[in-house]
Protein backbone atom coordinates (compact mmCIF):
# COMPACT_ATOMS: atom_id res chain seq x y z
CA UNK A 1 0.00 0.00 0.00
CA UNK A 2 1.17 3.83 -0.79
CA UNK A 3 2.22 5.85 2.35
CA UNK A 4 -0.44 7.53 3.79
CA UNK A 5 -0.45 10.99 5.72
CA UNK A 6 -2.08 10.27 9.05
CA UNK A 7 -2.18 13.62 10.59
CA UNK A 8 -2.98 14.73 14.25
CA UNK A 9 -3.90 18.19 15.67
CA UNK A 10 -2.93 18.73 18.72
CA UNK A 11 -0.21 17.72 21.13
CA UNK A 12 -2.25 17.59 24.08
CA UNK A 13 -3.68 14.63 26.15
CA UNK A 14 -5.85 13.33 23.42
CA UNK A 15 -3.36 13.86 20.37
CA UNK A 16 -0.09 13.06 22.09
CA UNK A 17 -1.82 9.12 23.07
CA UNK A 18 -2.62 8.79 19.28
CA UNK A 19 0.69 10.01 17.82
CA UNK A 20 2.56 7.36 20.28
CA UNK A 21 -0.17 4.79 19.42
CA UNK A 22 0.06 5.41 15.46
CA UNK A 23 3.66 6.03 15.44
CA UNK A 24 4.56 2.64 17.12
CA UNK A 25 1.92 0.64 15.53
CA UNK A 26 2.00 2.09 11.48
CA UNK A 27 4.77 4.65 12.13
CA UNK A 28 7.39 2.64 9.94
CA UNK A 29 5.24 2.39 6.48
CA UNK A 30 2.73 5.15 6.34
CA UNK A 31 3.84 9.28 7.64
CA UNK A 32 2.38 10.07 11.16
CA UNK A 33 2.10 13.95 11.70
CA UNK A 34 1.50 15.65 14.95
CA UNK A 35 1.31 19.64 14.74
CA UNK A 36 1.42 21.69 17.74
CA UNK A 37 1.66 25.50 18.57
CA UNK A 38 3.29 25.07 21.25
CA UNK A 39 6.40 23.06 21.41
CA UNK A 40 5.56 21.44 24.96
CA UNK A 41 3.18 19.42 26.11
CA UNK A 42 1.94 20.49 29.59
CA UNK A 43 0.57 18.03 31.93
CA UNK A 44 -2.37 20.43 32.73
CA UNK A 45 -3.71 18.05 35.75
CA UNK A 46 -0.16 18.86 37.49
CA UNK A 47 -0.90 22.88 37.54
CA UNK A 48 -2.76 22.33 41.13
CA UNK A 49 -0.08 20.65 42.21
CA UNK A 50 2.49 23.05 41.05
CA UNK A 51 0.39 25.80 42.72
CA UNK A 52 0.31 24.07 45.97
CA UNK A 53 3.99 23.39 45.67
CA UNK A 54 4.76 20.27 44.99
CA UNK A 55 5.67 20.40 41.09
CA UNK A 56 7.91 22.64 39.18
CA UNK A 57 7.10 23.27 36.04
CA UNK A 58 9.84 21.66 34.17
CA UNK A 59 8.30 18.59 36.13
CA UNK A 60 5.07 18.40 34.59
CA UNK A 61 6.34 19.63 30.65
CA UNK A 62 7.68 17.80 27.96
CA UNK A 63 9.40 18.43 24.47
CA UNK A 64 6.75 16.94 21.43
CA UNK A 65 10.33 16.61 19.56
CA UNK A 66 10.88 13.82 21.90
CA UNK A 67 7.67 12.00 19.98
CA UNK A 68 9.97 11.63 17.19
CA UNK A 69 11.71 8.53 18.66
CA UNK A 70 8.46 6.95 17.93
CA UNK A 71 8.31 7.21 14.04
CA UNK A 72 5.75 10.36 14.62
CA UNK A 73 7.38 13.86 12.62
CA UNK A 74 6.24 16.81 14.71
CA UNK A 75 5.40 20.26 13.41
CA UNK A 76 5.74 23.08 15.63
CA UNK A 77 3.17 25.50 13.98
CA UNK A 78 -0.55 26.99 14.22
CA UNK A 79 -2.87 25.59 12.70
CA UNK A 80 -5.02 28.20 10.19
CA UNK A 81 -7.10 26.52 8.47
CA UNK A 82 -8.66 22.48 7.78
CA UNK A 83 -10.02 22.01 4.75
CA UNK A 84 -12.11 18.75 4.33
CA UNK A 85 -12.84 19.17 0.66
CA UNK A 86 -9.52 19.52 -0.25
CA UNK A 87 -8.50 17.38 2.61
CA UNK A 88 -5.92 19.87 3.89
CA UNK A 89 -4.75 21.58 6.75
CA UNK A 90 -2.72 24.51 6.89
CA UNK A 91 0.22 25.96 8.75
CA UNK A 92 2.98 28.86 8.50
CA UNK A 93 4.72 25.88 6.88
CA UNK A 94 1.99 25.68 4.30
CA UNK A 95 -0.73 23.10 2.79
CA UNK A 96 -0.51 19.77 4.24
CA UNK A 97 -2.78 16.77 2.85
CA UNK A 98 -4.19 14.54 4.37
CA UNK A 99 -5.52 10.69 4.26
CA UNK A 100 -6.53 10.44 7.72
CA UNK A 101 -7.13 13.57 10.46
CA UNK A 102 -7.31 13.20 14.02
CA UNK A 103 -8.34 16.50 16.30
CA UNK A 104 -7.43 16.80 19.32
CA UNK A 105 -7.70 20.89 19.75
CA UNK A 106 -8.65 20.64 22.90
CA UNK A 107 -11.24 23.55 24.08
CA UNK A 108 -9.35 27.23 25.02
CA UNK A 109 -9.88 29.28 27.68
CA UNK A 110 -11.24 32.52 27.22
CA UNK A 111 -10.48 34.96 30.23
CA UNK A 112 -11.47 38.28 28.48
CA UNK A 113 -15.16 36.71 27.93
CA UNK A 114 -15.72 37.44 31.82
CA UNK A 115 -17.23 40.83 32.28
CA UNK A 116 -15.52 44.06 33.66
CA UNK A 117 -12.50 44.15 34.98
CA UNK A 118 -11.00 40.48 34.10
CA UNK A 119 -7.51 40.73 34.26
CA UNK A 120 -8.03 40.91 37.83
CA UNK A 121 -9.04 37.47 37.87
CA UNK A 122 -6.21 34.32 38.19
CA UNK A 123 -7.03 30.93 37.44
CA UNK A 124 -5.05 28.29 37.06
CA UNK A 125 -6.18 26.23 33.67
CA UNK A 126 -3.01 27.29 31.59
CA UNK A 127 0.85 26.84 32.53
CA UNK A 128 1.52 30.78 32.28
CA UNK A 129 -1.39 31.73 34.27
CA UNK A 130 -0.96 29.03 37.08
CA UNK A 131 2.78 30.33 37.41
CA UNK A 132 1.18 33.93 37.95
CA UNK A 133 -1.47 32.65 40.19
CA UNK A 134 1.86 30.40 42.29
CA UNK A 135 3.35 34.15 42.58
CA UNK A 136 0.44 35.90 43.74
CA UNK A 137 -0.39 33.66 46.59
CA UNK A 138 2.98 33.33 47.50
CA UNK A 139 2.85 37.22 48.66
CA UNK A 140 -1.14 36.70 49.94
CA UNK A 141 -0.90 36.40 53.74
CA UNK A 142 -4.36 37.78 54.77
CA UNK A 143 -7.82 38.84 53.14
CA UNK A 144 -10.41 37.49 51.06
CA UNK A 145 -10.12 35.17 48.91
CA UNK A 146 -12.86 34.87 46.30
CA UNK A 147 -12.28 31.37 43.77
CA UNK A 148 -15.42 29.90 41.68
CA UNK A 149 -16.47 29.27 37.74
CA UNK A 150 -17.83 31.34 35.58
CA UNK A 151 -19.68 29.37 33.14
CA UNK A 152 -19.17 25.74 32.33
CA UNK A 153 -18.41 23.56 29.75
CA UNK A 154 -14.49 23.81 31.35
CA UNK A 155 -11.74 21.49 31.52
CA UNK A 156 -11.80 18.50 34.32
CA UNK A 157 -15.28 19.75 36.42
CA UNK A 158 -14.12 18.60 39.53
CA UNK A 159 -10.44 20.83 38.98
CA UNK A 160 -12.25 24.63 40.81
CA UNK A 161 -12.85 22.22 43.94
CA UNK A 162 -9.62 20.24 44.28
CA UNK A 163 -7.98 23.76 43.50
CA UNK A 164 -10.38 24.99 46.32
CA UNK A 165 -9.08 22.27 48.39
CA UNK A 166 -5.72 22.35 47.97
CA UNK A 167 -5.13 26.44 47.76
CA UNK A 168 -6.86 25.72 51.59
CA UNK A 169 -4.26 23.66 52.20
CA UNK A 170 -1.26 25.48 51.90
CA UNK A 171 -2.89 28.55 53.85
CA UNK A 172 -3.18 26.15 56.58
CA UNK A 173 0.50 24.60 56.26
CA UNK A 174 1.78 28.66 55.98
CA UNK A 175 -0.11 28.87 59.27
CA UNK A 176 -2.09 32.26 57.86
CA UNK A 177 -5.29 30.16 57.16
CA UNK A 178 -7.41 32.14 60.04
CA UNK A 179 -6.35 35.58 58.39
CA UNK A 180 -7.91 33.92 55.06
CA UNK A 181 -11.78 33.86 54.17
CA UNK A 182 -12.33 31.73 51.39
CA UNK A 183 -15.80 31.85 49.21
CA UNK A 184 -16.34 29.65 46.43
CA UNK A 185 -19.06 30.67 43.63
CA UNK A 186 -20.42 29.00 40.89
CA UNK A 187 -23.21 29.67 38.37
CA UNK A 188 -24.32 26.15 38.57
CA UNK A 189 -27.38 24.84 40.91
CA UNK A 190 -24.35 23.50 42.93
CA UNK A 191 -21.32 21.71 42.49
CA UNK A 192 -21.18 19.98 39.79
CA UNK A 193 -24.55 20.55 38.17
CA UNK A 194 -26.07 20.92 41.45
CA UNK A 195 -27.36 17.30 42.19
CA UNK A 196 -26.16 13.15 43.18
CA UNK A 197 -22.99 12.01 44.97
CA UNK A 198 -20.69 14.22 43.50
CA UNK A 199 -21.89 17.43 44.10
CA UNK A 200 -22.98 15.97 47.88
CA UNK A 201 -18.92 14.88 47.96
CA UNK A 202 -17.92 18.85 47.08
CA UNK A 203 -20.15 20.11 49.59
CA UNK A 204 -19.30 18.18 52.52
CA UNK A 205 -15.17 18.59 51.51
CA UNK A 206 -16.08 22.59 51.26
CA UNK A 207 -17.68 22.51 54.16
CA UNK A 208 -15.52 21.16 56.30
CA UNK A 209 -12.49 23.59 55.38
CA UNK A 210 -14.60 26.86 55.99
CA UNK A 211 -15.08 27.50 52.11
CA UNK A 212 -18.39 29.20 51.99
CA UNK A 213 -20.64 28.10 48.63
CA UNK A 214 -22.62 30.23 46.65
CA UNK A 215 -24.35 28.42 43.81
CA UNK A 216 -26.14 30.27 41.28
CA UNK A 217 -23.43 33.05 41.36
CA UNK A 218 -23.79 34.23 37.62
CA UNK A 219 -21.31 36.91 37.33
CA UNK A 220 -22.56 40.25 36.20
CA UNK A 221 -18.94 41.84 36.48
CA UNK A 222 -15.66 41.83 38.49
CA UNK A 223 -15.67 45.72 39.71
CA UNK A 224 -11.95 46.25 39.83
CA UNK A 225 -12.77 49.81 41.69
CA UNK A 226 -14.82 48.03 44.83
CA UNK A 227 -12.51 44.92 44.81
CA UNK A 228 -15.89 43.19 44.24
CA UNK A 229 -16.92 40.75 41.76
CA UNK A 230 -20.90 41.24 41.43
CA UNK A 231 -23.66 39.26 40.43
CA UNK A 232 -26.70 39.36 38.20
CA UNK A 233 -29.13 38.89 40.92
CA UNK A 234 -27.06 41.74 43.09
CA UNK A 235 -24.94 39.72 45.51
CA UNK A 236 -21.57 40.77 45.84
CA UNK A 237 -18.19 38.89 46.64
CA UNK A 238 -15.55 41.58 48.06
CA UNK A 239 -12.04 40.09 47.21
CA UNK A 240 -8.51 40.70 47.98
CA UNK A 241 -7.54 37.56 45.84
CA UNK A 242 -9.67 36.65 42.65
CA UNK A 243 -9.69 33.23 41.20
CA UNK A 244 -12.54 32.37 38.16
CA UNK A 245 -11.99 29.43 36.06
CA UNK A 246 -12.38 31.55 32.51
CA UNK A 247 -14.76 30.29 30.06
CA UNK A 248 -13.33 28.17 27.10
CA UNK A 249 -14.43 27.87 23.41
CA UNK A 250 -13.24 25.60 20.86
CA UNK A 251 -10.22 26.48 19.26
CA UNK A 252 -11.19 29.03 16.57
CA UNK A 253 -9.71 26.95 13.64
CA UNK A 254 -12.43 24.44 14.16
CA UNK A 255 -14.73 26.95 14.22
CA UNK A 256 -13.14 29.08 11.38
CA UNK A 257 -13.30 25.49 9.37
CA UNK A 258 -16.77 24.75 9.86
CA UNK A 259 -16.27 21.65 11.70
CA UNK A 260 -17.40 22.86 15.09
CA UNK A 261 -20.01 25.29 16.93
CA UNK A 262 -19.55 26.27 20.34
CA UNK A 263 -19.95 23.23 21.68
CA UNK A 264 -17.52 20.98 20.07
CA UNK A 265 -17.69 18.84 16.84
CA UNK A 266 -20.24 16.29 16.46
CA UNK A 267 -19.23 12.93 16.30
CA UNK A 268 -20.41 9.05 16.39
CA UNK A 269 -20.23 8.36 20.19
CA UNK A 270 -18.94 5.23 19.72
CA UNK A 271 -16.33 5.62 16.52
CA UNK A 272 -15.31 9.09 17.11
CA UNK A 273 -15.96 9.76 13.62
CA UNK A 274 -17.46 13.05 12.35
CA UNK A 275 -19.59 13.57 9.07
CA UNK A 276 -16.69 14.16 6.99
CA UNK A 277 -14.88 11.20 5.70
CA UNK A 278 -11.53 9.97 8.00
CA UNK A 279 -11.83 12.92 10.10
CA UNK A 280 -12.12 11.98 13.80
CA UNK A 281 -12.79 14.67 16.97
CA UNK A 282 -11.23 13.65 20.02
CA UNK A 283 -10.51 14.99 23.56
CA UNK A 284 -12.31 17.93 24.67
CA UNK A 285 -12.94 19.25 20.98
CA UNK A 286 -15.29 16.28 20.48
CA UNK A 287 -19.30 17.28 21.19
CA UNK A 288 -19.39 13.86 23.72
CA UNK A 289 -21.61 13.15 26.98
CA UNK A 290 -18.80 13.12 29.05
CA UNK A 291 -16.50 15.08 30.88
CA UNK A 292 -13.74 17.18 29.78
CA UNK A 293 -10.95 14.91 30.89
CA UNK A 294 -7.94 13.99 29.96
CA UNK A 295 -8.65 10.41 30.66
CA UNK A 296 -11.35 10.83 28.25
CA UNK A 297 -9.04 11.79 25.98
CA UNK A 298 -6.83 8.97 26.29
CA UNK A 299 -9.15 6.51 26.28
CA UNK A 300 -10.93 7.87 22.54
CA UNK A 301 -7.37 8.64 21.83
CA UNK A 302 -6.92 4.68 21.70
CA UNK A 303 -9.91 3.71 19.51
CA UNK A 304 -9.25 6.15 16.92
CA UNK A 305 -5.57 4.92 16.61
CA UNK A 306 -6.50 1.68 16.76
CA UNK A 307 -9.15 1.74 14.14
CA UNK A 308 -7.35 3.36 11.70
CA UNK A 309 -4.03 1.58 11.90
CA UNK A 310 -6.74 -1.67 11.79
CA UNK A 311 -7.92 0.06 8.55
CA UNK A 312 -4.30 0.68 6.90
CA UNK A 313 -2.72 -3.05 7.94
CA UNK A 314 -6.08 -5.15 8.50
CA UNK A 315 -4.55 -6.17 11.61
CA UNK A 316 -6.77 -7.26 14.46
CA UNK A 317 -10.64 -5.84 15.03
CA UNK A 318 -12.46 -2.43 14.81
CA UNK A 319 -13.18 -1.39 18.09
CA UNK A 320 -15.31 0.94 19.74
CA UNK A 321 -15.06 3.76 22.94
CA UNK A 322 -16.51 1.89 26.06
CA UNK A 323 -15.84 4.57 28.52
CA UNK A 324 -14.58 3.55 32.13
CA UNK A 325 -15.32 6.99 33.20
CA UNK A 326 -17.71 9.67 33.74
C1 LIG B 1 -6.13 22.58 36.21
C2 LIG B 1 -6.55 21.35 35.43
C3 LIG B 1 -6.68 20.12 36.09
C4 LIG B 1 -7.07 19.00 35.38
N1 LIG B 1 -7.16 17.79 36.05
C5 LIG B 1 -7.53 16.68 35.37
C6 LIG B 1 -7.60 15.41 36.05
O1 LIG B 1 -7.28 15.29 37.24
N2 LIG B 1 -7.99 14.33 35.31
C7 LIG B 1 -8.32 14.42 33.99
O2 LIG B 1 -8.67 13.40 33.39
N3 LIG B 1 -8.28 15.62 33.33
C8 LIG B 1 -7.88 16.74 33.99
N4 LIG B 1 -7.81 17.94 33.32
C9 LIG B 1 -8.35 18.07 31.95
C10 LIG B 1 -7.39 17.61 30.88
O3 LIG B 1 -6.13 18.24 31.01
C11 LIG B 1 -7.99 17.91 29.50
O4 LIG B 1 -9.31 17.41 29.45
C12 LIG B 1 -7.19 17.25 28.40
O5 LIG B 1 -5.90 17.84 28.35
C13 LIG B 1 -7.88 17.36 27.05
O6 LIG B 1 -7.05 16.80 26.06
P1 LIG B 1 -7.16 17.33 24.55
O7 LIG B 1 -6.16 16.56 23.78
O8 LIG B 1 -8.57 17.32 24.12
O9 LIG B 1 -6.75 18.88 24.62
P2 LIG B 1 -5.46 19.56 25.20
O10 LIG B 1 -4.70 18.64 26.09
O11 LIG B 1 -5.91 20.86 25.78
O12 LIG B 1 -4.56 19.82 23.90
C14 LIG B 1 -4.97 20.67 22.87
C15 LIG B 1 -3.72 21.08 22.10
O13 LIG B 1 -4.11 21.72 20.89
C16 LIG B 1 -3.22 22.77 20.62
N5 LIG B 1 -3.86 23.72 19.74
C17 LIG B 1 -5.09 24.29 19.90
N6 LIG B 1 -5.37 25.08 18.85
C18 LIG B 1 -4.30 25.00 18.01
C19 LIG B 1 -3.99 25.58 16.74
N7 LIG B 1 -4.83 26.41 16.10
N8 LIG B 1 -2.82 25.26 16.15
C20 LIG B 1 -1.95 24.41 16.76
N9 LIG B 1 -2.18 23.85 17.96
C21 LIG B 1 -3.34 24.14 18.57
C22 LIG B 1 -2.89 23.33 22.00
O14 LIG B 1 -1.65 24.04 21.98
C23 LIG B 1 -2.85 22.08 22.87
O15 LIG B 1 -1.54 21.57 23.03
C24 LIG B 1 -7.36 19.09 34.00
C25 LIG B 1 -7.21 20.32 33.32
C26 LIG B 1 -6.81 21.44 34.02
C27 LIG B 1 -6.63 22.75 33.29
Amino acid sequence: MARKNVVILGGGSGGAVAANHLGESIGKDHNVILIDKKPQHYYQSSYLWMVRGWREPQDISRDLTTIERRNVRFINDTITNIDTDKRTVTTGHGELAYDYLISSLGFQTHPEMIPGDHHLAHHTWEMDAAIRFRDALKNFTAGRLVIGISSPPYRCPPGPYEAAWLIEDGLVERGIRNNVTIDFFTSEPGPLGGSGQPSEFMREHLDRRGIKLHNDFVIDRVDGDASTLRATDGRELPFDLLFIVPPHRPSQVLIDSGLATEAGVDVDVDTLATKWENVYAIGDSANMPASKAGVVAHQEADVVAHNIAHELTGHGQPTRLRLHTL
